[in-house]
């Protein structure tokens, strides 16, 4: 299945391997928009005995093993369960033990991501691979952090960029998923996952929208009333958004309190729909404090994208404590 907004996407795609097939392709686009699933259809499609251009017929021999998950020449290498890295041993032993050829003696594809997974050592295991390259073996890598990635093995793919080209159609699929979510909700939760509609809804599933009311109540009762903020609650925020996620909520809050300012009208904002609590926050504070705030908070990010084992929680308490 082709998500509605990667449709053109998968069009020059498929019209592109027609023509010529690389060594490698990588999906690359912001979290949740549909790079992984992309690239199963192209794995599936890769190895169909009857592909057309929507894809896998679904029928033959080949798409009944890769659906089943047996097909000798279909390998997917993603990070183990409970794990954010893919282990340079991983690369290693699936990937120099490759046969040279192929079980069904057609090509044998590798849908590989996410690739800001692989760390320098892994990465280096699949550049040799990639650098003696064989005809039989396709890798279609996927990845949500492109600029992570090590120069060397981006300029031996094929790029292709997934990105939500219809907003509207972006929308229209969060809410048939979601049918409890509004309209309004629904466009809140695609700006919160920065575009990505399968993001967005994994917002929903870990009650995103709920945790963001929370904080921001606890916010303008903070900054209105000095009432102190629920060291609980924030925990339980940083917890169910880990990885930063909850940082990148507090910044879109500041960004949005800061275009309050500018005379930006709500309609352009994020949370667009907690116009009242960011009007009352806005009045609270001068606008020289937001954006000392929207710095420290632009810093942390960097500082989070860099290092690893930092304790999110104190990081968050160290951001209000400077308010
Ligand atoms: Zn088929």
């Amino acid at each position: 299945m082709i998500f509605p907004w990667l449709a053109s996407t998968w069009r020059q795609l498929h019209q592109s391997l027609e023509t010529r097939r690389p060594q490698a392709v990588l999906l690359s686009g912001v979290n949740g928009v549909g790079q992984r699933e992309l690239a199963a259809h192209v794995g599936g499609w890769l190895l169909c005995d009857h592909p057309s251009p929507q894809g896998a017929c679904g029928q033959c021999v080949g798409c009944t093993w890769v659906a089943a998950g047996t097909h000798p020449d279909y390998w997917v290498i993603e990070p183990e369960e409970g794990s954010r890295t893919i282990k340079v041993d991983t690369i290693r032993s699936r990937l120099a033990d490759a046969p040279q050829t192929t079980h069904r003696s057609g090509l044998r594809v590798i849908v590989m991501g996410p690739m800001e997974a692989l760390n320098v050592a892994a990465s280096n295991a699949l550049l040799k691979t990639l650098e003696e390259p064989t005809e039989s073996t396709l890798f279609v890598l996927w990845t949500a952090a492109f600029a992570r990635l090590l120069p060397t093995i981006i300029s031996r793919c094929q790029r292709v960029r997934c990105a939500v080209t219809d907003e509207s159609a972006a929308l229209a699929w969060l809410v048939s998923e979601v049918p409890q979510l509004s309209a309004l909700e629904a466009r809140v939760l695609l700006c919160l996952a920065d575009g990505g509609p399968l993001a967005a809804q994994e917002w929903y599933a870990a009650k995103g929208l709920a945790l963001r009311g929370e904080c921001m109540r606890q916010l303008r009762d903070l900054l209105v009333s000095r009432s102190w903020l629920d060291s609980q609650v924030c925990e339980e925020w940083v917890a169910s958004h880990k990885g930063g996620r909850w940082l990148l909520v507090w910044i879109s809050v500041l960004v949005d309190i800061e275009r309050a300012y500018c005379g930006v009208p709500a309609a352009y904002w994020t949370h667009r729909d907690c116009e009242p609590q960011l009007r009352q926050i806005v009045g609270a504070w001068s606008v020289d404090r937001v954006r000392q705030a929207l710095s420290r908070a632009l810093e942390a990010r960097r500082v989070l994208g860099v290092s690893s084992g930092i304790n999110e929680s104190l990081l968050w308490e160290s951001l209000l404590n400077q308010l």
